[in-house]
């Protein structure tokens, strides 16, 4: 449970509810954008900071209290100093929510006209993936929305399991490769990417499978790869996210030797 606080006035929070949902209404709004975007599940941009929606009749921002709450670095991801960048988001049309954060359409939208265009599509990719949204609610979400967004909208797309699969999966297709995601292999099962209809491509997760069930069944997949004569390359999701460079030159590679 936890102790009620008074976070401002007429607004309390338990102690043990999450520090960005105590700031937001501290600060008077709610958690909007890539902040809200989290905690639906979804991918947020790495470091985005704490982003906030505030009704545009708010008297006075109370962004004085934001000191007085403690935020540990832990609560956000890679450990980003979330009020190093606070960003309001003034909007007044938001569709009925919860208090502490925005409707996940209102979210998805503002993740789109927030963010650059790369890690909104992978925001909504992983909406997909999570069958929260399929590619014609997007249409709908975003039909009023000015044409960048409307752009950006279209190009999300289902199969991607995480934000870093979706970024593979953008990066790769704008060097011209086609990219097939979630494909069936005989005797592997389902393969994240297929590049080119020529190279499997698996982008690990940050959860580290140490199971002795996962490493025997990584082994068994491993043996099918070769014995159905597949190339296959395997990336951690931190490859893809510090060394693309590197990533992308060797599917190159051995898609030049295949
Ligand atoms: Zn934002």
């Amino acid at each position: 449970m936890g102790t009620l606080i008074r976070v401002r006035r007429g607004h309390y929070v338990t102690t043990n509810a999450d520090p960005a949902q105590r700031a937001a209404v501290a600060i008077g709004g709610r958690l909007a954008c890539a902040s809200a975007a989290s905690t639906y599940g979804l991918w947020s941009e790495m470091h985005a900071g704490l982003h906030v929606a505030v009704p545009p009749s708010a008297s006075r921002l109370q962004m004085d209290v934001v000191d007085h709450i403690a935020v540990p670095s832990s609560a956000f991801r890679f450990g980003a100093d979330a009020f190093g960048d606070v960003r309001i988001h003034w909007q007044g049309n938001l569709a009925p929510s919860e208090c502490w954060r925005v409707s996940l359409a209102d979210c998805l939208r503002g993740v789109v006209r927030c963010s650059p265009a790369e890690s909104a599509i992978a925001t909504l990719d992983t909406a997909i993936g999570l069958r929260l949204v399929d590619p014609a609610m997007i249409g709908r979400m975003f039909a009023a929305e000015p044409t960048r967004s409307r752009l950006i909208a279209s190009r999300a797309f289902p199969g991607s399991e995480s934000g870093v699969e979706s970024l593979a999966r953008q990066r790769l297709q704008r060097r011209g490769l086609v990219v097939r995601q979630q494909v069936a292999v005989r005797g592997v099962g389902r393969v994240d990417m297929l590049v080119d209809d020529r190279v499997f491509v698996e982008i690990d997760g940050f959860e580290f499978h140490s199971s002795q069930h996962h490493f025997a069944r990584d082994r068994r997949r491993d043996a099918a790869f070769v014995l159905g004569g597949y190339r296959r390359l395997r990336f951690t999701a931190v490859d893809v996210l510090r060394d693309w460079a590197l990533v992308e030159q060797t599917i190159i590679d051995v898609l030049r030797h295949t």
